[in-house]
């Protein structure tokens, strides 16, 4: 399919932007992304890519690029934070290749992105431009949009065929949709750490870790080839730092996990250093779409990861998007197309993500009900749970 002159412009490369470039691109159109980071670099943390996260990324050629640097963990294995006894294993692996046709992997931040760049870089119809910030977007009548890209103190005049906001759970984009709708604090902080793998027990080493606990959560798994453990402690707290994210003390995880398993507490004590964030939600059920303009990934959607499925969607996102483009003629008719087709699920996904944070943060009698309820589910009916999630693939 021929390029069409004016190119989609998307704000914002992250794992959202830059997916959405690459099915983009592979769909015909010629794509600017734009970014206000100088330098693309991933927080140092991990990242849990679920088989219809990794199916889009396979069709995009990504995925065999990421394989050397990524884990598949042979289980989730889940416990009680303060016994920490074992309350159920979901098998991952293997099981779940043959069941999804796609693996379960862990990867670095970084890695991730790196595939995703160079993949980016092999695309001569994508324009990439660092330390650009895409500032007053307006509808320039029926045809096309125009914005402003700032960069290093100058301002350049854009137009597109559609700007599609990637950027983040503080869009700006979406500040300037007619019904407006705010991030929200959800009352959840996540402490994230990275440890060296040496000296870790294999069982840790091999599976990914759950750990549920009064008003927090732990979940830990290899990444980087297995050469490092992400760390990860959630809990329900206020938020009083002047920014979203920020360095946290030792001393403040320790506290969250008083009275914790000593497993728990001495893996979070090999930590030299924690970054913790406020957990901030976007209602997927407002507008994501205003003639051309379009919102995706966080922007429009921000969850809670307590299905460690926020990237997944706006890889998903990405995908539904580009086909949706290619297949109407009109691209605000496409955008409402996209909007329509993806909705129903991350509304789905993000209410479940909610669900889990009242199950997983249980305490008292409750939590002894949850771990049985567990139990007793077994394996097999726990995997099943996740079919709906994991067994979509992108339209063709
Ligand atoms: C603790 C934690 C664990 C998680 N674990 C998982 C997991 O295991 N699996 C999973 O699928 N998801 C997970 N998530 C969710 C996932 O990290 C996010 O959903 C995902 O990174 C969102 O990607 P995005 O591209 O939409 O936004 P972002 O990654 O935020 O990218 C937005 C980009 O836009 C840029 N930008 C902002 N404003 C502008 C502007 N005006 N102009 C130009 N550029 C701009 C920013 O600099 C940034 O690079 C987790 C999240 C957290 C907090």
């Amino acid at each position: 399919m021929p390029s069409k002159d004016a190119p989609v412009a998307i704000a914002g490369a992250g794992i959202g932007g830059l997916t959405a470039a690459l099915a983009l691109s592979r769909a015909g159109r010629k794509v600017c992304i734009v970014e206000r980071a100088s330098e693309l670099r991933e927080a140092g943390a991990g990242l849990q890519l679920s088989p219809n996260a990794c199916g889009v990324l396979r069709r995009l050629d990504v995925l065999d690029a990421l394989e050397p640097a990524a884990v598949a963990p042979a289980a989730i294995r889940i416990a009680n934070g303060q016994t920490g006894r074992e309350v159920a294993s979901v098998p991952l692996g293997e099981s779940i290749s043959r069941r999804y046709g796609n693996p379960y992997w862990v990867v670095h931040r970084a890695d991730l992105q790196n595939a995703l760049l160079a993949a980016v870089k092999r695309h001569t119809d994508i324009d990439l431009r660092l330390g650009c910030e895409v500032t007053e977007v307006v509808m320039n009548g029926p045809r096309h949009v125009a914005f402003t890209l700032h960069h290093a103190g100058t301002e350049q005049p854009m137009e597109a065929d559609a700007l599609i906001g990637a950027d983040g759970v503080w869009s700006s984009v979406r500040s300037i949709f007619p019904a407006q709708h705010d991030a929200r604090f959800t009352g959840q902080t996540a402490y994230r750490t990275t440890i060296p793998a040496a000296g870790l027990p294999s069982w840790i080493l091999i599976n990914t870790g759950l750990w549920l606990g009064p008003n927090a959560h732990v979940v830990h798994y290899p990444i980087s080839g297995g050469d490092k453990l992400n760390l990860v402690v959630l809990v329900e707290e206020d938020w009083t730092g002047k920014t979203w994210s920020e360095p946290a003390s030792s001393d403040a995880v320790a506290g969250a996990l008083a009275n914790w398993s000593p497993v728990v507490q001495e893996l979070a004590g090999r930590a030299s250093q924690w970054l913790k964030w406020a957990l901030c939600r976007v209602d997927a059920s407002r507008p994501w779409t205003d003639q051309r303009l379009a919102l995706l990934g966080d922007a429009a959607h921000a969850m809670l990861p307590f299905v460690a499925q926020g990237a997944a969607m706006a890889i998903e996102d990405a995908a539904v998007l580009a086909t949706s483009i290619s297949a109407h003629k009109s691209l605000p008719a496409a955008l409402k197309a996209y909007e329509a087709a993806r909705k129903p699920r991350v509304r789905k996904v993000q209410a479940l993500a909610e669900r889990n944070a009242r199950i997983y943060h249980l305490s008292g009698p409750m939590a002894f009900g949850r771990d049985t309820a567990l139990r007793l589910l077994g394996p097999k009916r726990l995997a099943g749970q996740m079919d709906w999630i994991y067994r979509w693939t992108a339209p063709e």
